[in-house]
Order: structure tokens, then sequence, then C-alpha cells
């Protein structure tokens, strides 16, 4: 009991630490510089945008947005903000990254005849993403979809690369790019008057920081936070959290750095994913809002990490929508395990597996006995339909597929069908095995599995 009390004043402390005046610890409208406004998400749920703030910089000639919130009740709200503070036109909106709670905002501002400002990557992840995004939230039910029924997307209409400067009359604004970090299209928005930046989605403090969009970086969010810890800036308003100081830079450093070491510890050891999700603790975050990002924060890393660590020295023609779900080992004995989800095909999986072997016995002996193992271990229950030896451009193979069904419901659920090769090349014994779940549709499984056999097929090995 005590334990928790300790770290709950612990986490109290270092939230406001990096704060160099004491009204500058709170959320909603903060004033963090004399032309600079920082607005404050109350916190992390759906009504309150998702934890992620916003701000505006007021010049003689007018206004610019940074970010534009989830909703357009959200964006409303800003904007009434705004126009307690200034009646001057709002002339720009920066979306700093594509992600929907900076940017489903967006059509208020363009009502009022704002431009809006992004880097490429962001105008694309947006168009790209979007749609699936609102599909996702419709389909988990009405009461997320309710907040976005007005959602209208706006796409940024006016792109920088590197930098850009924005004049707002007696104060200028400046838009840099460091390349990937939290996102592959990161714009950090600089008042060098009041020396305050925006950071978007690279900077939290307080909240679990979001690993797993598709185009970040590790290795350039830890150099860019670097950049940023040398600007000439005085207060930081991240993408989540209270406004800060330098602190929140070294803390989120810390964070990525402790997720992906765990993670990749455990891709080294062959720990399933599963597992250091149910056990991975990051010091120093109790009490950090949005712990429930986490295992997604594990899974983004093993999806980085797996390729480089495994090392695998064949390769798969894989289509784009498979993702890396799982892996580990080494070169000389290890897995990795894609997949894909999509409503038309329902779950498609690819797992190739191999092991050091000079035995070619193994590849001709009954298919039966790898099959049998997983009955053994309790996983699932498989039948054989057909077995058949084939040639592949670099040698022979064994194949043989059929059924399967979970025997651990709770784990794995499901039936299916499945299909696996195996093959001995360069003194390893390689696996790929298919399976597919199209929720019971014998007919759309079986097209699946002949799908997933033309990708096992174009195994090769790579030097
Ligand atoms: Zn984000």
């Amino acid at each position: 009991m005590k334990r928790s009390i300790v770290f709950l004043a612990l986490a109290a402390v270092a939230a406001g630490a990096g704060c160099e005046r004491k009204d500058l610890g709170r959320t909603g409208l903060v004033n963090v510089g004399k032309h600079t406004w920082a607005m404050i998400a109350s916190g992390p749920s759906s009504v309150e945008g998702l934890g992620a703030n916003s701000g505006f910089v007021v010049g003689t000639d007018g206004v610019l947005v940074v970010d534009a919130r989830y909703t357009p009740v959200l964006a409303r709200e800003l904007l009434d903000k705004i126009r307690a503070v200034t009646n001057a036109p709002i002339l720009w909106v920066v979306n700093t990254h594509y992600h929907q709670d900076h940017t489903w905002g967006n059509s208020v501002f363009k009502e009022q005849g704002a431009v809006i400002v992004a880097h490429a990557e962001t105008r694309d992840a947006f168009l790209k993403y979007s749609p699936i995004y609102l599909d996702f939230y419709r389909e988990r039910g009405a009461e997320a979809f309710a907040l976005l029924k007005d959602v209208r997307f706006v796409a940024p209409d006016t792109l920088f690369s590197d930098g850009a400067t924005f004049d707002l009359g007696g104060v200028s604004v400046e838009l840099r790019h460091f390349g990937r970090g939290h996102t592959a299209g990161d714009a950090v928005v600089v008042v060098p008057k009041d020396r305050v930046a925006f950071t978007g989605g690279l900077l939290s403090n307080g909240y679990h920081p979001n690993l797993g969009d598709p185009g970040a970086d590790f290795d350039n969010w830890l150099k860019t936070l670097d950049r940023l810890r040398g600007m000439s800036v005085r207060r930081f308003v991240p993408g989540q959290g209270l406004v800060c100081g330098r602190d929140a830079i070294d803390g989120l450093k810390r964070y990525i750095k402790a997720v992906r070491g765990i993670g990749a510890d455990a891709i080294g050891k062959r720990f399933p994913l599963e597992e250091v999700v149910r056990t991975i603790q990051v010091p120093g975050t109790e009490g950090w809002l949005q712990p429930n990002i986490l295992p997604f924060n594990v899974q983004a890393v093993y999806r980085h990490e797996i390729p480089r660590i495994v090392n695998p020295d064949f390769a798969l023609d894989l289509p784009d929508e498979f993702l890396i779900l799982d892996g580990g080992g080494n070169p000389k004995l290890g897995y990795i395990r894609w997949g894909s989800q999509s409503k038309e095909k329902g779950y498609l999986e690819i797992e190739a597996q191999w092991k050091l072997s000079a035995n070619a016995e193994l590849i001709v002996q009954d298919i039966a006995e790898a099959v049998a193992r997983y009955e053994q271990q309790g996983r699932r229950l498989m039948t054989i339909e057909r077995t058949r030896r084939f040639d592949l451009p670099g040698g022979p193979a064994v194949g043989a597929m059929g059924t399967w069904k979970s025997m651990d419901m709770r784990s794995d659920p499901g039936k299916g069908r499945w299909s696996w090769i195996m093959l001995l090349r360069g003194g390893k014994l390689y696996v790929v095995q298919c399976a597919t779940d199209a929720a019971g549709d014998d007919a759309k499984e079986k097209r699946n599995v002949a799908e997933l056999e033309r990708i096992a097929e174009t195994f090769r090995l790579q030097k």
C-alpha cells in the first residue's frame, strides 16, 4: 500500500517538474508566451479528444492554429477560445501529423478560410488512413462513433518539406521537419520570439507515447528529441500532457529506449510477444496516462526489431497487408509470423521457422509427426487431408494441408485451413506454415490457402 502512494507522489512531481511557472501546469487554455496559447486536453478519453493538445499563435495580421483536435465539436471549442483572445483572421492551420486526434477538426477552420499546412507524408497518410480509422470506430460501436458523425475529412492543402516560416505580423512562426519519428511526416512548430515549441506526437508528457505508427522510426525519433532538447526553447507544448521543459524529453527518451531494449532482448530469447505484453513494466512510468497503449508499443517494437535481430537469410514475396506479428531467435534457430486481417478474406497467417539440420530424412519423413506435435502441445487439433512432394526453383519440398481447430479457444480462437511446406536448404530445415480462418466459409478458406501457398512457394534463400 505504502509503495503505491510513494509512486503516485513521485508521478505528480514528475508531471509538473518540467514547468517553470505554476500556472503552466494545468489543462485548458494556457498562455505560454506573449503571442502563444496552448490548449491542453483535460484527459485521454474520446470526449476530451484522446488527450491531444492544440494551440495558436496570434500576430497583428492573423492567427496560426496548431492542430485541429479530434472532432468538429472540439475544434469549435478551440475556435471559441481563439475568438476570446482575438478577432484577427485565422490564416493557417498546421497539422503536426496525420493522426485523427490532431486533424479531424480541420473542417471547422477550413470554413473560416484557413489554409491547412502539413508535411507531404502527413497528407498522404491522412488520405490513406483516415477512412480506415473511421471504419474502425464505426464498427466499434454507436457510442464511439456518435462523437464522429459530423467529421468531414479535410486534407492539408499546402505542403512543406524541410522547413517554412510564417509571418503573422509582429511575430513569426517556423515549421521544421526532422525526418521520421512518431510518424513519417512530423512537424515541429516553433515561435522563436516566445521561445515556445509545439512538438506534436514527437513529445508526450505523463502519457504513454504511441510508438505504433507504420511510419515511425525509433532511431531518428531519439535523434530528433536531442535536437528539440538543444533548441533555444523555454516551453514545450507536447502532443499530449502538460506544458513542459526538457525533463519530459529525457523521460520520453528513457521510455523509448526501455521498451525497445526489453523487446529486443525478448526477441533474441524467443519469448513470444504475448508473454512480454503480460509481464512488461517500464520503470518511471507509474501514473502515466493511457497505459492501455503499452501492449501496442511492445507489438510495434517487435514489428520493427524482429527483422534486424533474427536476420533471416531467406525472402518471401509478402503482400503489403501482411504485418509482422511475432517472431524471435537468430539466423540459426528462429521464426517469424506475419498476418493479415480483412473483411473480404478474414484472417491469413504465414509463419516461417528454421533450424540447423543436415538430415535429409526430415524432409521426406511423414509430415504427420510434425502435426502430432501441435496436438501434444494442446494447441491445435489438426487433420491432414493431403500430402505431396514437389519441386521449387531451389530444390525439392514436402507439403501437406488440412484443417485445424483450436484446443485453447481463449488464446487461439477459431478454426480453419492450413498448409505447410518443408524444405531443406543450405544445411537448414525451413518450415513455412500457412493458416487461415474465414469464419467457417470453407470455399473462402480454400481460396485463402491457395493464395498463401503461392506466397510460400516464393521462398528463396538470400546469400
Ligand atoms: Zn499521434
